[in-house]
């Protein structure tokens, strides 16, 4: 792995004017490699760039651009192993994981690679035609979280540069190096300034929101900073697309088979060491099932092995930061404050690294604040319930409405339930599951807009519509 990393600003490697910073490696503790610290000038110039270049990219034909993303997907395909070994050093994921996001990286830009842009036809009579065409927006800013830092910057550059925006991504302070090195691989293919890239903390992210030379903001990330974002977006009217936090519930019914549905509980309540936004988060799980689920998911969690990702055997990281560790330690202490007994796990591992094991609690309810906040951590709060309207009651109860489950083997009933869900993503008999080509998004406090399939591209344009009079 490379040990120096810069911004990319119209195609010229560069360090940060602001000086750096360190990244911290979450299993052990200690420095990765530090990461350039831009300055709001490196910004300017960065949104400067990608202006110039968007006077030709958003005229690039179709097919050009569609063959670039796809040369673009060749490149992180055959850097795929230093890019997962970056992912595993900063993030803390294990090995598998980070090459599963690679993997996802490859096949959401090749998705967007092939997508269509529509153009709608609003009449077609014999004296009047008017079409509505889809045209990109300007400079695109990216700002992104932790937890999946290369999918989530693929997630939000592909769609922006397959409908010919061009791009200033700022990757989340916690995890830059793998977005620094995949901008500075992709501009092998892009033309100069189409894609940039700024790394720094937080200051970075507020001259991105008020910037007068950035059109729309995709932004994922926490709900408090997704609103001080909105507030500054408002300066010249941007566009955004905030994908925020999430407190997923999921009701089992009783009619599940337990064993059969428990693995699949368990791997989408801690995928990522649960720091994923649409993760279940609440589990409500009928009297009937009860103590037979909660002895199957203390199974599936004592199997799990917690260590360095780096280790072939690892199955389950650490927390990502110290920040973090410290929200999940507190919300734990307080359920058992509150009288929930912990099944397993429960505190965090002796150190070095910020190891909490997959921990499962019981006997808690909403009320508790490792219920009702969102915990983002490797903690799953099992809530007991006999009236599935109050499952729903208190499903919906939440201020959040990223995604929601119905576990059940009767569809029918699944799917009414899940209908009346409050949330972006209702999924039955399964969780979290994210496909190129569905939509994705919350309401409620977790946000506004979607992205994947066609949908979400065109969340990066406007229309224009031409009234031809024959
Ligand atoms: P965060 O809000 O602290 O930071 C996200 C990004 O915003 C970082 O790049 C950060 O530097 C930047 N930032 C911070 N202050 C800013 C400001 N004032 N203006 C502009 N940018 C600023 O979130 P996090 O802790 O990195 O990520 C965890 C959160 O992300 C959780 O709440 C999780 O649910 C959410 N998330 C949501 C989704 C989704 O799709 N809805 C996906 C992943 C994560």
């Amino acid at each position: 792995m490379q040990t120096h990393f810069s911004l990319t600003i119209n195609g010229q490697q560069t360090g940060g004017d602001a000086g750096q910073f360190d990244v911290l490696n979450p299993a052990t503790e200690t420095m990765v490699a530090s990461a350039p610290l831009a300055s709001v000038d490196q910004l300017d110039q960065a949104v400067e760039a990608a202006a110039e270049a968007f006077k030709s990219w958003q005229h690039t034909p179709d097919a050009e651009r569609q063959a670039l993303l796809h040369s673009i997907a060749d490149v992180i395909a055959a850097n795929a192993d230093e890019l997962a070994e970056i992912i595993v050093l900063e993030q803390g994921k294990p090995m598998f994981l980070a090459h599963a996001e690679v993997t996802g990286a490859v096949a959401w830009t090749r998705y967007n690679a092939d997508l269509p842009i529509p153009v709608d036809i609003i009449e077609d009579s014999e004296h009047k035609r008017i079409e509505a065409h889809h045209k990109p927006l300007g400079v695109v800013a990216s700002i992104t979280p932790w937890n999946w830092p290369l999918m989530i910057a693929i997630w939000h550059i592909m769609p922006a540069l397959r409908t010919g925006n061009t791009v200033v991504c700022k990757p989340s302070e916690y995890t830059p190096l793998n977005t620094l090195r995949l901008v500075e691989l992709i501009n092998q293919v892009l033309p100069a300034g189409v894609l940039n890239v700024v790394t720094g903390q937080a200051e970075i992210g507020g001259a991105i929101s008020s910037h007068p030379g950035i059109s729309k903001i995709v932004f994922t990330g926490s709900t408090p900073t997704g609103q001080r974002i909105m507030s500054s977006a408002a300066t010249n009217l941007k566009r955004l697309t905030l994908e925020l936090g999430g407190n997923d519930a999921a009701i089992i019914l009783p009619d599940v088979d337990v064993d059969a549905v428990a693995e699949g509980i368990f791997q989408t309540a801690f995928l990522n060491m649960g720091q994923t936004c649409a993760a279940l988060k609440r589990l409500y799980v009928h009297d009937d099932i009860y103590d037979a689920l909660c002895n199957k998911l203390v199974e599936l969690a004592q199997a799990q092995v917690v260590g360095n990702g780096l280790d072939a055997e690892v199955t389950f990281g650490p927390v990502q930061n110290a920040n973090q560790l410290k929200i999940v330690t507190t919300l734990v202490d307080d359920a058992k404050a509150q009288g929930a007994r912990i099944l397993c796990g429960g505190e965090r591992l002796a150190g070095p690294g910020y190891f909490f094991p997959p921990t499962l609690v019981a006997d808690i309810t909403d009320g508790t604040r490792l219920v009702d906040e969102e915990q983002f951590g490797p903690v799953l709060p099992i809530i007991r319930y006999q009236d599935v309207e109050e499952a729903l009651a208190r499903a919906n109860a939440a201020d959040v409405g990223l995604g929601g489950s119905i576990w059940s083997a009767d569809i029918d009933t699944a799917t009414q339930l899940a209908n009346r869900l409050e949330c972006g993503t209702a999924w039955i008999n399964g969780h979290a599951e994210v496909l190129p080509h569905a939509p994705f998004g919350g309401c409620k406090m977790s946000g506004f807009g979607v992205e994947f399939g066609e949908q979400g591209m065109l969340e990066y344009t406007r229309l224009q519509v031409i009234n031809i009079n024959k």
